[in-house]
């Protein structure tokens, strides 16, 4: 038997009217703030990322200010959140906005999957959220739903499964502009709020009558996960060198975050702290502090060494404590070599 998807929206959307959250995104679900939101909010969870959207919108607050904005200044305002790539492709796409489309959002999905950095969830987060389109945006949330309900036992990395998904939803969506705006955010919400990825909520839920998982008791049995691959492990130094210019910075050329400012580094086997700054032309140095830390990437774990010292020379670009803390960007994996210095 055909699971009856038309009977989800009516419940869920009198549950969202209800239930919802006030997120300052939501007050003025403009194109450009649901952009912002959904962006940030596929690393990182509601709550942290409530601050960073505050201070991303008053300092960009449109399209034009986005697209203007100097690199730096830019990933300092992304700093903490991570995965860089994701802010520099939300740049080049407001550069191409301002220039093809005078600023102005296209409303149609396969032209925002146009745009880079917007796959087809951000395309059917904004097309549906923001202009109120029959669109769906299928993320980690919304699979674990529907599988639940339905009891799907595709994993949910399938890309087959997903596009289905976005079809079978876009056919359900609602005819209002506003209905269709609020379906979407419902579908998040209940995964946020109530179908959790370990504890559903089930007795709160307002699809419980359809819910197959609930009804066999096999809520732990869906979503059918990938299985997860082994991270690879580096050992890594971050030097935190103290010149009488300051402390030293660069930009990463390769690996992991390319492009992005570091606090000198170099993956090791068992070449020892030392070797690497003479390496570097740096002979004469203080007695090192070091601080031992693990920094997490979505495949590599960095097992860090972080290692503070003094030098006369600096062999890369030096700043003081304040200007790198006040307009540099540094990501978390080198930026919490800091605390060495309490
Ligand atoms: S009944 Fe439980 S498992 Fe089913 S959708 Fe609702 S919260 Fe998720």
């Amino acid at each position: 038997m055909q699971f009856p998807f038309h009977l989800i929206p009516a419940p869920l959307l009198a549950w969202y009217n209800t239930h919802k959250r006030t997120l300052a995104w939501r007050s003025d679900p403009t194109p450009y703030h649901v952009w912002v939101s959904e962006i940030m909010l596929q690393q990182t969870r509601v709550e942290a990322v409530k601050s960073y959207y505050d201070r991303f919108i008053e300092a960009l607050p449109s399209v034009e200010a986005l697209a203007a904005c100097s690199e730096e200044r830019l990933l300092k305002l992304w700093e903490g959140l991570g995965y860089y790539s994701r802010v520099r492709n939300m740049q080049k796409a407001a550069r191409i906005l301002v220039l093809e489309y005078g600023g102005v959002f296209p409303s149609d999905t396969e032209k925002l999957k146009k745009l880079p950095g917007i796959g087809a969830y951000t395309a059917g987060a904004i097309a549906s959220i923001a202009f109120g389109r029959r669109a769906a945006a299928v993320d980690g949330n919304v699979l674990r739903v529907i599988s639940r309900l339905t009891e799907n036992p595709t994993e949910i990395s399938d890309i087959a499964y997903k596009r289905a998904l976005e079809k079978t939803l876009t056919d359900i969506y609602p005819e209002t502009a506003e209905k269709c705006s609020a379906f979407t955010q419902s579908l998040f919400e209940l995964g946020a709020l109530v179908c959790k990825p370990t504890s559903p909520d089930c007795e709160a839920c307002p699809l419980r009558a359809l819910c197959l998982a609930y009804k066999h008791g096999n809520q732990s049995l869906f979503p059918v996960l990938p299985a997860k691959k082994a991270k690879r492990r580096e050992s890594v130094y971050v030097f935190l060198l103290e010149t009488p210019e300051g402390f030293c910075v660069r930009r990463r050329e390769a690996g992991v975050l390319k492009g992005m400012n570091e606090f000198p580094s170099a993956v090791y086997e068992r070449e020892t702290a030392e070797q690497v700054l003479n390496g570097w032309g740096v002979y004469e140095f203080t007695e090192m502090k070091r601080k031992k830390y693990t920094h997490v990437f979505t495949h590599i774990i960095w097992d860090i060494t972080c290692v503070w010292a003094q030098a006369d020379v600096a062999p890369f670009d030096a700043y003081a404590l304040d200007e790198i803390e006040e307009s540099i960007s540094l990501p978390t994996a080198f930026k919490q070599c800091l605390s060495i210095l309490q």
